[in-house]
């Protein structure tokens, strides 16, 4: 069962006809991280899609008819109200690599798709060190100038801390200064504001989520695995993780049978 507890900036009181309104169909918000041309990687292949299976699923999306939507649409139809039909489809990419510039939206431009990267705002420009320290080869990360070409272009982004830390894991100061100062640091490169707030490695508790909420953030989003509509709350967003290994049945299965909420194990 799905409520949802309205933060107070989103004290929205819905029209009296919603309560008529048909039901929302399942929303999946699909998380990529690393688009381009890889050999298939032993370990985290979450992060990884081979830019043949991008192309190939974006082209799945298109031909039969999904409705790829914009986050800031879909947070409309959550948690405020607005209609949204068809099966619709939310593409979201971490930590904003350059090779999202290179490899994925040349397709996500030809199939006019919206999507949102959300960027380490103290990496930008550089590469992505959190994942070298935990021993991977670390990959580059798009500039200010991509970022701001990529943002006239239509391409939305959010926020996803400054350094990629585990936020429960650190001094709640620390936190708080981690959340507060992405949203700042971009909003001053995209000189508009940024309502979308992505938890590094999708760790978060209630004094992170609060924190998001307070920093005025509209939303959170999670690695919990579900639907949207699975969401208790707006900063609790599930997203369906895309792995290097999914062929397009698995795709598929992935758009129209993982909708139940399941939590990482652990
Ligand atoms: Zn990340």
């Amino acid at each position: 069962m799905c409520h949802y507890h309205r933060g107070p900036e989103q004290s929205v009181t819905a029209p009296a006809m919603s309560v008529a309104a048909p039901a929302l169909p399942p929303i999946s918000i699909l998380m990529y991280h690393q688009v381009g041309e890889f050999s298939s990687p032993q370990k985290h292949r979450a992060s990884f899609c081979h830019v043949k299976r991008f192309t190939a699923q974006m082209r799945f999306l298109k031909r039969y008819g999904y409705n790829v939507v914009s986050l800031d649409q879909a947070v409309a139809a959550l948690f405020h109200g607005q209609p949204l039909t068809g099966r619709p489809v939310v593409l979201t990419f971490d930590d904003g690599y350059r090779n999202f510039l290179e490899y994925a939206f040349p397709v996500l431009s030809r199939h006019r798709f919206p999507a949102t990267v959300f960027l380490v705002t103290g990496r930008i420009g550089q590469d992505s060190d959190w994942v070298r320290r935990a021993g991977r080869q670390a990959a580059t990360l798009m500039s200010v100038a991509e970022i701001r070409d990529l943002s006239a272009r239509g391409i939305g982004f959010g926020a996803h801390s400054v350094t990629h830390p585990r936020l429960s894991q650190i001094r709640t100061e620390r936190m708080r200064e981690e959340v507060q100062s992405s949203k700042t640091q971009l909003e001053a490169i995209l000189q508009s504001p940024v309502a979308h707030f992505c938890y590094p490695y999708g760790d978060y508790d209630p004094a992170v989520r609060d924190a998001v909420a307070n920093a005025g953030f509209q939303t959170g989003l999670t690695c919990i695995r579900g639907a949207a509509n699975a969401a208790d709350n707006a900063f609790e967003i599930p997203r369906k993780a895309i792995s290097y290994g999914d062929s397009l049945a698995g795709y598929w299965w992935k758009l129209h049978m993982k909708h139940r909420r399941k939590d990482p194990a652990g």
